[in-house]
């Protein structure tokens, strides 16, 4: 993921304690504020209680002279109680009244004045009722001065008045201050939460982009160390598969054959590649077809037995062939097409030596997954080298064939005679069995090749020799001692059985004909000598220079004949 700078980040500090400061603000300001409102309504609730004590005192004073007046006038006692009563509430109006304005000097004033007044008031009522009192009702209105009490209640009316209207305005200042006060801290309270929101709002979407960012980078990281574990886990096998293949390659050069190569190879992919399994082809030896030459693990993909070149991409091209398994690509002819191949990756690779392809490695195994899988690398480097180890035994099989057959007639040639007649004789000589050895030489062949050439003498000879290998049992030993003479071990034979033999081998020969450039040639004879072990000799030498001698008694008797006849010798 890209890191994304995020231009917020350093004003994040400042904003954190910007929004804090904020919130605080905005708490202490909604506390100072409630506080002051509440005493902005202590206020105003104390002008309404001054104009209801302003017009307790103008309601007490007017009781009061009512029942002054209607006690002057009727001089009914229950006005005069009335009066008495009223006296003291009236006193008690105005004191509350003056407390009341203590704190607004103006008022104050107004109140002092007007409790002077009524206090004039009520002594000039007091003075007619004392009249009345002690010289009757006539006395008492006589006493009184319109005039005077006239003046004296408008002057207490105009103050009064005055009073209610400076309270009025005290009142309206009051509540305009309150209104004002309430209008700041609704402000400042929405303006601070507004604020504090949205930087509150901003600090959350960044740290939460820095915690997605955070996330984003563990995650990468995560994936980094395990990559590098993969790396570890693929290096090491690597290493292992490196140390294996080393391995295989010294172990190849002591194989002493095809099937310890094989075995070998096997051994080596399955531990390469586990699970892996395939089929080793080697092209015949009449380079027509490759033919299975060794299969290992449980077969994943099948593949035919025997192949020829266009069916393999791989022998096509020259080159390996890999089809990674789960994906999209050329299956080669000689896997079967109805195998499931989902998951499954195909290689092939030839086997070359020297350029040409003398063999095929087929090898399938479920995909690993890993787009570093080094498999078929390796895979293909264990098959160059088993290609120069199959091309390698090969040749030395065709040089040790060499060495050991005669090129001509396909049989054992004089050396390879020498070197086991002797064993074979010890073997018969230990278990005390017969051994019986054949001379045959071809009767008149210098005159055969004079008649037909040298080359048509040598297809007989190849002709000769087919006929010695057919009539032969398997543990019989044919050799071409030289020229048109051959040599046959037979162990475990006696003379008679080996007389039966030689008889046998020469009635094919009389009968037998070969065809060689249209020309058909033969039947030819032959002379056999035998000698038999232990009655004629107990060392191959001996065994031979009998067999030579009958051979040349044979000759020397017209030729065509097997000697000695048994019971005769
Ligand atoms: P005999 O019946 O007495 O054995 O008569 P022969 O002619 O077979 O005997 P001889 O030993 O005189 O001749 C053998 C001939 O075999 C001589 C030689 O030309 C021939 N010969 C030997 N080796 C080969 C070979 O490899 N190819 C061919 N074509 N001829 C060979
Ligand atoms: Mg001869
Ligand atoms: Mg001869």
């Amino acid at each position: 993921m890209p890191h994304i700078p995020s231009r917020f980040r350093r004003f994040r500090r400042p904003a954190f304690w910007l929004t804090l400061a904020l919130l605080l603000g905005v708490g202490t300001a909604s506390i100072l504020g409630v506080g002051n409102l509440q005493s902005s309504n202590e206020a105003i609730e104390h002008s309404y209680q001054t104009l209801r004590l302003i017009e307790d005192v103008d309601r007490q004073l007017r009781t009061t002279e009512a029942s002054a007046r209607a006690y002057r006038l009727t001089g009914h006692e229950g006005f005069r109680e009335q009066y008495l009563q009223s006296l003291p509430r009236i006193r008690e109006a105005t004191h509350a009244l003056v407390d009341s304005t203590a704190r607004t000097p103006r008022q104050h004033d107004g109140t002092l004045q007007l409790q002077a007044l009524v206090e004039e008031r009520v002594a000039e009522m007091q003075g007619l009722f004392v009249v009345q009192e002690r010289e009757g009702l006539a006395a008492a209105q006589r006493a009184t001065d319109p005039e005077r009490t006239l003046s004296l209640s408008a002057r207490i009316d105009a103050l009064g008045r005055q009073l209610r209207s400076g309270e009025a305005a005290v009142l309206e200042v009051r509540q305009a201050a309150s209104r004002r006060h309430t209008t700041w801290l609704v402000a400042f309270v929405v303006l601070g939460m507004l604020l504090s929101s949205t930087l509150l709002v901003a600090l959350t979407t960044s740290l939460s982009r820095e915690n997605k960012r955070a996330r984003a980078l563990e995650r990468e990281a995560r994936e980094a160390v395990r990559a590098m574990e993969a790396s570890i886990v693929q290096r090491d096998r690597l290493s292992e598969q490196r140390h294996q293949l080393s391995r295989y390659s010294s172990l190849l050069q002591s194989c002493a054959n095809r099937d310890e190569i094989m075995q070998l190879s096997a051994t080596t992919l399955r531990q390469l590649v586990p699970g892996a399994s395939g089929q080793c082809y080697v092209l015949r030896a009449s380079n027509d077809f490759y033919e299975s030459a060794a299969t290992f693990g449980e077969r994943v993909v099948s593949s035919g037995d025997l192949l020829v070149p266009d069916q393999c991409w791989a022998l096509r091209r020259g080159q390996p062939h890999y089809v990674a398994g789960g994906q999209e690509g050329m299956h080669c002819g000689h896997i079967d097409a109805d195998a499931r191949h989902d998951g499954i990756s195909c290689l092939c690779v030839p086997l070359s030596a020297n350029g040409a392809a003398i063999g095929l490695l087929h090898v399938s195994a479920p995909a690993s997954g890993d787009p570093d899988d080094n498999d078929a690398t390796i895979v293909s480097t264990l098959a160059e080298q088993l290609g120069l180890a199959l091309a390698n035994i090969q040749l030395r099989e065709t040089l040790r064939t060499q060495s050991l057959r005669d090129p001509l007639t396909g049989l054992f040639n004089r050396r390879y005679l020498q070197e086991n007649l002797a064993r074979e004789l010890h073997r018969c000589e230990r278990r005390q069995l017969p051994l019986s050895v054949l001379m045959l030489d071809v009767d008149r062949f210098k005159a055969f090749n004079d008649t037909h050439g040298h080359a048509a003498g040598d297809a007989l000879l190849g002709h000769v020799g087919r006929i010695i290998a057919g009539a032969i049992r398997a543990e019989d030993m044919a050799c071409r001692y030289g020229g048109e003479e051959f040599t046959i071990v037979m162990p475990e034979t006696d003379a008679a059985t080996a007389f039966e033999r030689a008889e046998t081998i020469r009635g094919a020969l009389e009968t037998a004909t070969v065809l060689h450039l249209r020309q058909t040639l033969g039947p030819v004879t032959a002379s056999i000598g035998v000698s038999t072990y232990p009655g004629d000799g107990t060392t191959p030498e001996l065994l031979l220079q009998v067999a030579d001698a009958w051979l040349y008694r044979a000759k020397a008797e017209g030729r065509n004949r097997t000697l000695p006849e048994p019971g005769t010798g």
